[in-house]
Formats: C-alpha cells, structure tokens, sequence
C-alpha cells in the first residue's frame, strides 16, 4: 500500500493542538482560486516546471512533486517525532489536497497511529462519499473542517464543486460526537459577506455539538506558488488580510459562545 505525498512539514503549530507533525497528501477535488497549495491538485507523481526569479533573470527548473511512501516508511517518519508530540500534547495532521482521495492508505495509517496512541487530525475538505467518512471517523481524534461558502451556487463558482455533501458531512460528524474545529478562510469579496457569516452561524448553531471557530485570513503567499508553478491563477491581486479585519467576526461568533481562534 502507497500514497503520494507533495510535503511533510515538523513542528507545526497551527495544525492542531501541541507540536506536530503535518502530513499533505497529493490530489484535491476542489479547485478554490485562493488555494495555497495548488501544486497538490494533481493526484499523482508530476514533473513540473518552477519559475524562480533571480535578481532580474527567470530561472526555469523542473522537478518532481509528489513522493511515494509505504505505509512503513510515512509511519517511521511520524514516529520519529513521538517524544516532541508526547511533550507538547500534539501528533500528526493530514492534510492536502485531500486526504479522502488516498482512502484506502489514509484509513491503514491513521489505524496505525491509533494502535501507537498518536493523536491524529484529519484537515479535510469532507467533500468525500458517508462510506468514506465511516471508514476512518473513529480513529480520528479531531477533524479539521474547511467551511468555504454557504451559498451552493457562490461555492461551485469559486472551489469548482457543491456544497452539499459537505455540509451532510458536517451534520453526520457532528451527530456522531466527533471532535470538530471549523477553518473558515475568510477571503476577502468571496466569503466575508454579512449575509454568509449570518448563514453559516445560522448552520454551525444547528449542529448536535457547538464546535471551535477558526477564521484563517486570506493571505496571497499562495499566489506566488501559482507563478512559480506556472499554474493559471483566477484569483485576483487582493492584499493579503490582516487579523484586525476579522474582528467582526470574531465578535459575531464568540457572542454566540464559540471557541474562536485567529489561523490554526
Ligand atoms: S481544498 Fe485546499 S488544497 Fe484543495 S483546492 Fe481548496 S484550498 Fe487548495
């Protein structure tokens, strides 16, 4: 059994709780015009072409994204962090892309972290079938939950796909007691209207289990990874938003009781 994996970032501080280690898996279903990370929208191995600028000169260099790990070798890489988790309270994110695309080696691995006692999260896009979401819910200690947009139709524009499953999804987790942090990218012009924050409290206070609140501000460092990766980029040149535009927000939900936190 093989994934394809585009990063594994340690130490990581905004994936969860305490130190972890960050696992992204190769492939996403979604095409959001603000994604920071569309060199995983691939599913498999891909040479691509980076544009470097050096000084005033355009360096081209290609190379490979993406890197084939046994079930083996991504656990002796995640153990190898045991005693920073064990200090800290933290343990292995996988993220992406989408994890749910890797199924059958994303339900192996996390099986395996339980049976060594490693808190794992799952930050995911839930835009997966409810058989999926059973194979591997409970031996997921926390999901992290992308929530994008509220209106179908604003959600199809700008991520390329429904919104439907997803929010089924959240209900059925919610239902099941699951642990669930909301990541609301909160993107300037796409999502950060009133009438969406108003809709998507409306949903979240619906839910069996009041879950945490997390805004994550829109910034354009992903932009950047469209240039060098000589991917098309939609999305316009916007400055990046500071954590004093998300006040509001921040105000809206906490008046409601949530848990709300500023990145991850
Ligand atoms: S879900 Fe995440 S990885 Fe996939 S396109 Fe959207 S932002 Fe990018």
């Amino acid at each position: 059994m093989q994934a394809i994996v585009f990063d594994i970032k340690r130490y990581a501080v905004h994936d969860g709780p305490g130190i972890r280690t960050s696992v992204f898996f190769k492939g996403c279903p979604l095409r959001c015009i603000w994604c920071h990370n569309p060199e995983s929208y691939k599913a498999g191995v891909e040479s691509i072409c980076r544009n470097n600028r050096l000084g005033d000169i355009e360096v081209v260099d290609e190379s490979e994204i993406g890197k084939v790990y046994t079930l083996d070798q991504l656990i002796s890489e995640i153990e190898n962090d045991q005693l920073f988790f064990d200090e800290s309270g933290g343990g292995v994110t996988f993220s992406g892309g989408e994890p749910l695309m890797q199924i059958d080696f994303l339900e192996a691995i996390l099986k395996a972290c339980k049976e060594r006692e490693i808190h794992t999260a799952l930050d995911t896009t839930a835009y997966a079938s409810k058989d999926k979401i059973d194979r591997i819910a409970d031996n997921v200690d926390l999901f992290l939950f992308d929530l994008k947009h509220m209106l179908d139709a604003e959600h199809q524009k700008n991520t390329g796909v429904s919104n439907k499953l997803i929010l089924d999804n959240l209900k059925y987790l919610s239902e099941k007691g699951t642990k669930i942090i909301i990541r609301f990218p909160m993107i300037p012009g796409y999502n950060d209207s009133k009438e969406n924050i108003n809709l998507m409290l409306d949903f979240l206070n619906e839910l069996a289990n009041k879950p945490e609140f997390h805004i994550l501000p829109y910034h354009r460092t992903g932009q950047d990874k469209f240039r060098r990766f000589g991917i098309e980029s939609l999305m316009p040149d916007i400055p990046s938003l500071m954590e004093e535009d998300t006040v509001w927000v921040q105000d809206v939900f906490k008046a409601e009781g949530y848990k709300v936190k500023v990145g991850g």
